[in-house]
């Protein structure tokens, strides 16, 4: 199994580069978001519940992240392996996740990051919630609340993998085709 980490804070392209990834390498994809935003959508009691962090740009809870993100693995194992986008985003999640795998046989292969500066995240972001209907792209405030989410709770996760030699970092900057090509040499080299 190849089992990749899509890192980086919000707007940095791991939505939209985990699309063309999962065909290129036959992946499974889980965007905990995406999850989320379905649960939302079909009026569940998860759904209810995340929301209320979600439009506030706050991370939902650990426990209740980690159970979801469990279920959906659980039920893709005859998979050829897994794109983790927006998971882990705080270190019990990592921890949740090594276990995970560790249960079923398998390891994170990497994680691999992409950088973007902060500036163009939030023009990214605000250009995507013209159309994207999503409350947490819908204003600067939110969208730097989920910014500062990410530096205070989710950065510190390049040390965690970084001492497992499994990190790696690409330029986020450029066109998408560019980006694609670059995360895929690194799945290429493991
Ligand atoms: P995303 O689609 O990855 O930008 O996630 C949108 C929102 O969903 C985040 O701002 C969080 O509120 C929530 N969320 C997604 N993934 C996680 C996670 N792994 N842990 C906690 N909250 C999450």
């Amino acid at each position: 199994m190849i089992n990749i980490v899509l890192f980086g804070p919000p707007g940095a392209g791991k939505g939209t580069q985990a699309e063309f990834l999962k065909v290129k390498f036959n992946l499974f994809h889980i965007s905990t978001g995406d999850v989320f935003r379905f649960n939302i959508k079909n009026n569940t009691s998860l759904g209810l519940m995340a929301k209320s962090f979600i439009d506030k740009g706050d991370l939902v809870p650990d426990q209740v992240t980690i159970d979801m993100l469990n279920e959906v693995v659980r039920k893709n194992l005859d998979s050829n392996g897994f794109i983790f986008d927006g998971f882990p985003r705080t270190n019990n999640q990592a921890l949740a996740l090594d276990k995970l795998m560790e249960e079923n046989n398998s390891t994170i292969s990497a994680m691999i990051a992409l950088e973007v500066d902060d500036k163009a995240l939030i023009a990214r972001l605000l250009e995507r919630g013209k159309t994207s209907g999503r409350v947490d792209d819908s204003n600067e405030e939110i969208i730097q609340n989920r910014i500062s989410e990410y530096y205070k709770k989710t950065a510190i996760l390049k040390d965690f993998y970084m001492k497992k030699n499994r990190y790696f970092g690409v330029d986020g900057q450029g066109s998408i085709e560019h980006i694609t090509n670059r995360l895929s040499s690194v799945i290429e080299s493991l």
